[in-house]
């Protein structure tokens, strides 16, 4: 058995042992998944990201995917948590200094730290790459923050948080952003109120102001100049493939539902089984093709960044845009034919569908994915509006 093989192996006993059982509760009642970040922990999986030198895992984009799929399948918060403390991760991996690697990277490696990335703000929404969050120098070395994030997945249980801000001069651009690791303990972080969305109740998405923070210039990640790097080398690839898994997860999950119903429902009036029905049979059909050829895209893109290829950014946008109309999808028809039973409150398809649906509207959304994916091709500058 492989390295790789071995790290699904734990995700998977985990997400059969731990998410799914959490799942049902945190839907419920919107608390975050700390049993299951705890088993993550634990196992050193949340290690994932972290170099081989600092005594992480030093997994690539298919070990990120493969794991948030069978994450995302038993429960998708759990994916989608996991995702986000990876893509932190990996931002401050990227081009970690040797205090970043001790102060963050080696508890990570050791299952001791969370992290997180907080980049969207209510001022420029989708838009995650034109923070309005200040990073001002007091002096050479410390530094003040001052805005507003929302939706950070992990809020409020996090140990650091991954946070854009603009440049750090006063004469900066809305393009200069630096990214700026801020510890959860810092004075000045206001958390706003509880996460209770429609659906992925179990992240704990919240809105958090930050008044004040002081942080040192060792907080800060790379070099100036850096941004459009960060964002196209390291936050574009890591999150869409983390999410792309958790997707993916969900509509695996989804199809699993319809399968097991259209198998297990027999009529009384004539003892046919859902099962016999060629029109049935039919549309199951399409659901499984639908997600396979999803999947071998999702693969397909993984592969293409983990290898360095230069075709690896388009694959990589049309993977987390086609994931998400395939999850919402998917679950939207497996719903159909799993009938009134599956229309049910707190039911498994419900919950499917609610989690699907956030695919689309969590940045880069699947509108702007496909906009930079046409850009791309016809070699247009990607981050124009
Ligand atoms: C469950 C969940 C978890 C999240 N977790 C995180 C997290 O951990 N960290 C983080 O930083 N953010 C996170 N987000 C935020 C997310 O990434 C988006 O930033 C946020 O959902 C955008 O919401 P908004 O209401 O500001 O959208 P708006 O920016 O108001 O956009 C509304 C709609 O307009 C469309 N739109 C806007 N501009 C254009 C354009 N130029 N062309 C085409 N369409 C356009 C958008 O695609 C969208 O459909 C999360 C969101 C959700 C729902």
């Amino acid at each position: 058995m492989n390295d790789l093989e071995k790290w699904i192996g734990i995700a998977t006993t985990i997400a059969r042992e731990v998410a799914r059982e959490e799942g049902t509760e945190a839907d419920r009642n919107a608390t975050w998944v700390v049993r299951t970040m705890a088993a993550l922990k634990e196992s050193k999986l949340t290690g994932l990201m972290v170099p081989a030198a600092y005594g992480g895992l030093g997994g690539g984009l298919f070990a990120l995917v493969r794991i948030s799929e069978e994450l995302g399948k038993a429960y998708s918060s759990a994916g989608l948590c996991f995702g986000m403390h990876c893509v932190g991760t990996a931002v401050i991996a990227a081009k970690a200094t040797g205090w970043q690697a001790a102060q963050y990277l080696e508890p990570i490696a050791q299952g001791s730290h969370i992290t997180t990335l907080a980049l969207s703000e209510p001022g420029t929404g989708a838009h995650f790459y034109f923070p309005q969050t200040i990073l001002l120098p007091r002096s050479a070395d410390d530094f003040v923050v001052n805005g507003a994030k929302t939706f950070v997945t992990n809020g409020g249980h996090a140990d650091s948080y991954v946070v854009s801000t603009i440049g750090a001069s006063e004469d900066a651009g809305p393009d200069q952003f630096s990214c700026v690791v801020i510890d959860a303990q810092a004075p000045g972080i206001r958390w706003g109120e509880p996460w209770n969305g429609l659906g992925m109740r179990g992240n704990s998405s919240r809105s958090v102001e930050l008044r004040d923070i002081q942080v040192g210039a060792r907080h800060i990640l790379g070099e100036k100049g850096d941004q459009l790097w960060y964002v196209f080398n390291v936050v574009a690839p890591y999150f869409l493939m983390a999410m792309a898994g958790t997707y993916l997860g969900i509509a695996e999950a989804a199809l699993q539902e319809a399968r097991e119903t259209l198998a297990r429902r027999t009529y009384a009036h004539n003892g046919t089984q859902l099962a016999q029905v060629s029109l049935l049979q039919h549309r199951l059909g399409g659901l499984w093709a639908n997600v396979e050829r999803t999947r071998q895209l999702i693969y397909h893109a993984a592969r293409l960044g983990d290898s360095g290829s230069a075709d690896a950014l388009t694959a990589i946008l049309a993977a987390k845009a086609e994931v998400a109309h395939c999850a919402v999808d998917v679950a939207n028809e497996a719903m159909t034919l799993a009938g009134g039973i599956g229309y049910r409150e707190h039911g498994r398809l419900g919950q499917l569908l609610r989690d699907a649906r956030a695919a689309h509207v969590m940045a880069p959304t699947t509108d702007l994915l496909y906009t930079w994916l046409g850009r791309a091709l016809l070699d247009q500058p990607i981050l124009s509006d």
